[in-house]
């Protein structure tokens, strides 16, 4: 076996590097291309006969008895694999076979060879190997993946390795596709992008517990007062819409909230626009386009992926997000939606009551069993809500709004604000609010204030709703939550 000298691989990984986005044309001849298994696999037969390099781990590996082995490689862009072809004839036999004696489940490989139509099933094309290197190997009796399906928790614990599988990676290349998605979105609005800070002053902007921040030494305030880890960009990003307009921020949150549930997470992401001269329903319009906008996105761009999640996570998942597509967003008043949850009090542990917050166990059943759809819930009891929200005419109500999605629950938080100055400093004295700290606040209130409204939509709810997955832990690569952050 020729072995490779530093030179040579250093030019074959600046091809590529440089080769993702050349044209397929120009790699005739010999000359060895990168190409994704993605690619490849979507031009199919249209290449047969190209000479082709591609680089991954193996995921599987066969030998038989007709004197090849059959290798399928993975490189983390598509959850179908390459086939590769080894000619024992050419790289030996299993038991005496160098390259072989490598190619185990979790080996990284270099694989150049000849895009051939396939004879077997299952696949339309495989690479026939001409020159296999193996850049890391895999011991099988230490690989911890080498069963085809592992649960949810067992990957949790070794999540340096959990990207490597199918679900995980096309959880992954969707929450990267609709990411880039989100930004696209605001950008073709003429929204513009606002990066709050994460480290701020503000505490008690009632979203929840907070993440205090310390340097560790002794009696040290690094910043003179205290300071927490944002829970929300909202009250920052209202100081840049009454600004530039239309603004959004895109970034990391925290809770220290203790709750071990399936849709809590102690960091997550959240999107949230803010815009200036918005009442409630352009608020509701907006998330409304929005939520549709992405699915429409994942749905060209994230098929495969779709296709997949159907198949193995959720099989409705397909019918969901359509119906979300044809039928649209109902909008009740938390009013109605309370007397219509009485209606149906023999089939609820807790019993609805105004004034009290919906359960989770609430929102389930009624955008799944009630509206069988995503729901906006308007309208909140005012002593259920944060300061800043707007104070409604009947002088009870709030004028927020939660959009709540079957399987999942509460993916958008929202409101329009509280611009009227007076208004806004009797509900911060009502709340228990220190004004002397929100100065800055009032202050857009007293000069040049203006009816503006925004929402928050929390990335990974949003994933689980798109993918199907049960757990918010499998939608963000570092899950945090109560007792548990690795790396
Ligand atoms: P919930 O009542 O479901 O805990 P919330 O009302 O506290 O959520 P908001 O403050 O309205 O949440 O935040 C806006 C959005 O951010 C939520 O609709 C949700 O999508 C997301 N979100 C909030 N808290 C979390 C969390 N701990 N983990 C993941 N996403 C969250
Ligand atoms: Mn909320």
């Amino acid at each position: 076996m020729e072995k490779d000298t530093s030179n040579k691989l250093f030019e074959r990984l600046k091809l590529k590097m440089s080769c993702e986005c050349i044209e397929w044309e120009r790699g005739s001849g010999d000359m060895e291309i990168k190409f994704s298994v993605r690619d490849i696999l979507r031009r199919g037969k249209e290449i047969s006969g190209q000479n082709i390099c591609i680089f991954g781990w193996v995921r599987t590996r066969r030998d038989s008895k007709a004197g090849v082995s059959f290798v399928e490689v993975n490189d983390g862009s598509s959850v179908k694999n390459l086939q590769v072809i080894l000619d024992h004839g050419k790289f030996g036999e299993p038991g005496s076979s160098e390259v072989l004696s490598k190619l185990h489940t979790g080996a990284s490989v270099m694989v150049e060879g000849v895009i051939t139509p396939s004879p077997g099933k299952g696949q339309e094309i495989e690479l026939v190997a001409s020159h296999v290197e193996v850049y890391g190997e895999a011991d099988p009796s230490t690989y911890p993946l080498q069963k085809k399906r592992h649960s949810f928790e067992f990957l949790r614990q070794i999540a340096h390795l959990r990207p490597r599988t199918n679900t995980i990676s096309a959880v992954m290349r969707l929450r990267s596709a609709l990411s880039l998605a989100i930004h696209d979105f605001f950008r073709k609005r003429g929204f513009y992008y606002i990066h709050t800070p994460i480290i701020t002053t503000s505490d008690c902007e009632g979203a929840g517990e907070v993440f205090r921040i310390t340097t560790g030494r002794d009696g040290e305030e690094f910043f003179g007062r205290p300071t927490y880890l944002t829970v929300s960009g909202q009250l920052q990003a209202e100081i840049y819409a009454l600004a530039l307009g239309k603004v959004y921020t895109f970034g990391p949150a925290f809770r220290a909230e203790n709750s071990n549930t399936r849709r809590h997470l102690a960091e997550f992401w959240m999107v949230e626009p803010e815009v200036a001269f918005y009442d409630l329903n352009d608020d509701i319009a907006l998330a409304k386009e929005f939520i549709t906008a992405m699915i429409e996105a994942m749905f060209t761009e994230c098929e495969e992926e779709l296709n997949f999640f159907q198949r193995f996570i959720d099989e409705n998942l397909m019918d969901r997000l359509n119906n979300v597509l044809k039928k649209g967003f109902e909008i009740i008043s938390y009013t109605e939606a309370i007397k219509m949850l009485s209606q149906h009090g023999k089939e609820l542990e807790v019993a609805p009551s105004w004034g009290d917050d919906l359960q989770s166990e609430h929102e389930k059943f009624l955008t799944e069993v009630m509206v069988r759809g995503p729901v906006v819930v308007i309208d909140y009891p005012r002593s259920l809500k944060p300061f800043y929200m707007r104070v409604n005419d009947d002088n009870n109500t709030v004028a927020a709004m939660d959009i709540l999605v079957p399987g999942v629950g509460e993916i958008v938080g929202g409101s329009q604000r509280e611009e009227r100055f007076d208004v806004l400093v009797e509900q911060m004295r009502l709340k228990g609010m220190k004004l002397e700290d929100y100065e800055w606040y009032l202050d857009l209130r007293r000069y040049g204030s203006v009816p503006h409204a925004g929402f928050g939509l929390g990335l990974e709810r949003f994933i689980q709703f798109l993918t199907g997955v049960q757990n918010i832990r499998e939608t963000i690569p570092f899950p945090r939550t109560p007792g548990h952050a690795l790396f």
